[in-house]
């Protein structure tokens, strides 16, 4: 499949990754937003937040049971966000499942 999220979970393209398991991989996004900004995305290629199903929900649970881990060794005790893009409108560019978690500095409360 021609996925460059799924590329980089094969190895066939670099990344810088702070957590891996059997399920879901995260590493550093490559134009960061904020001095942390990491992607968190199921090994498994679900298109956008529009693809999740009682039958792939999983693999989501399983990200968000373990963002708190990741920030945590990111050190982001004063707080981060936790963001989804899902289609055209919201600017979605990779069309792999990903949730960014940004922090690191106090962020903008601008959302559109
Ligand atoms: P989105 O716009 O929500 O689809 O987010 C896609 C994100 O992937 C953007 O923040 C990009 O900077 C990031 N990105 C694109 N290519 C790479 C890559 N090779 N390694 C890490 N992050 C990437
Ligand atoms: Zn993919």
């Amino acid at each position: 499949m021609n996925c460059l999220f799924c590329k980089i979970i094969a190895g066939e393209i670099p990344s810088t990754k702070v957590y891996e398991d059997d399920l879901i991989l995260a590493f550093r996004d490559i134009n960061p937003q904020a001095p942390t900004h990491i992607l968190v995305i199921p090994k498994s290629h679900i298109p956008s937040v529009d693809g999740i199903t009682a039958e792939n929900s999983a693999v989501v649970a399983h990200i968000f049971e373990t963002i708190p881990t990741i920030a945590a060794a990111e050190k982001l005790e004063n707080g981060y966000r936790v963001v989804s893009n899902c289609g055209a409108d919201a600017g979605q560019t990779v069309h792999h499942l990903h949730f960014h978690i940004l922090g690191g500095k106090a962020l903008s409360l601008e959302m559109a």
